[in-house]
């Protein structure tokens, strides 16, 4: 199945090269923090590599095989690797990555937009105690009902 027999080392040749044209926003998108903000790609670069080395059957196996396809592995990935991306805070981020895994699977794309989507929408509603993730916001949605001081929507 897998070319290459460690997945860490291929992806990090590619995300060296893209990170300096990265375009990081100034704030989250999430909730506007401006520190420790890290970029979020919707489609993992590691999914992307890996089914498109197979799929053209390309070896990735080495650091010289990586280097070589490189530049044509990014710009065949222009949109997913630039375009579809997220400025969140580290907190945000970790939170994203706890639910749909490491490297999200391509299935979880629109599920992942919807989720910042639907964060985003909480957070600017102004809950300020909401702390992000729909379990949290459940609980202090029925804690906030049973002692009647607080009901959230
Ligand atoms: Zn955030
Ligand atoms: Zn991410």
């Amino acid at each position: 199945m897998a070319i290459n027999t460690n997945k860490r080392i291929p992806v990090k040749w590619v995300r060296d090269k893209a990170k300096s044209a990265y375009e990081k926003k100034a704030k989250c998108y999430i909730c506007g923090s401006t520190s420790e903000l890290e970029l979020h790609h919707l489609h993992s670069i590691t999914w992307l590599l890996e089914s498109w080395a197979n799929k053209n059957n390309i070896d990735i196996s080495t650091d010289e095989a990586i280097l070589a396809v490189r530049d044509s592995f990014i710009s065949s990935h222009y949109t997913e690797i630039y375009e579809l991306v997220y400025t969140l805070c580290n907190r945000h981020h970790v939170q994203l990555h706890g639910i749909y895994g490491k490297s999200p699977s391509p299935s979880s794309v629109s599920k992942q937009k919807r989720w910042i989507e639907l964060q985003c929408e909480k957070h600017t509603s102004g809950d300020s105690n909401f702390r992000g993730s729909s379990y949290t916001s459940y609980f202090s949605q029925f804690l906030g009902e049973i002692d009647g001081t607080r009901k959230d929507s």
